[in-house]
């Protein structure tokens, strides 16, 4: 008698909630992308910490992001900042009171709005923001 095989237990697949997280991640970066843009440009192109030009600048989240999802693609909660200013010693990150001081001392009330505005902000919205920001951004990307 041969052994029969084994009945396989078929895992079971569930690839539309996979591509949709897929899709969901790949607006989110698109997303950031152009809202770097339209940050570093509105910051006319100077970090804000150490007011460096001609320097490679990322868009840092005020807010953290993680702890303020909601506030994850709100341009006013997002600023110019150099590689070093953002994540190196002498960051952003590094001393949050110090860079709350700072940011306060810079840019009056505008910490509090973040605040007020991270408890009662809309839920994102992905695909109706990257339309409005892929029109907003197409100029500045181009240049
Ligand atoms: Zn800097």
């Amino acid at each position: 008698m041969s052994a029969l095989p084994k009945p396989t237990r078929k895992k079971k697949a569930n690839h539309s909630r996979k591509k949709a997280t897929n899709e969901r991640r790949q607006m989110e970066i698109e997303l950031e992308k152009l809202l770097s843009a339209h940050v570093i440009q509105r910051d006319r192109d100077v970090c804000n910490w150490c007011g460096k030009t001609y320097i490679r600048l990322f868009g840092a989240h005020v807010l953290p992001k993680g702890s303020n999802p909601r506030l994850r693609f709100e341009p006013f909660n997002i600023m110019a900042l150099c590689y070093a200013c953002h994540l190196g010693n002498r960051g952003w990150h590094k001393d949050p009171m110090r860079a709350r001081e700072w940011f306060e001392g810079k840019y009056p009330g505008r910490y509090e709005r973040l605040q007020i505005a991270a408890s009662c902000a809309p839920k994102v919205d992905l695909p109706l923001l990257l339309t409005v920001w892929r029109d907003e951004v197409k100029g500045v990307l181009e240049k």
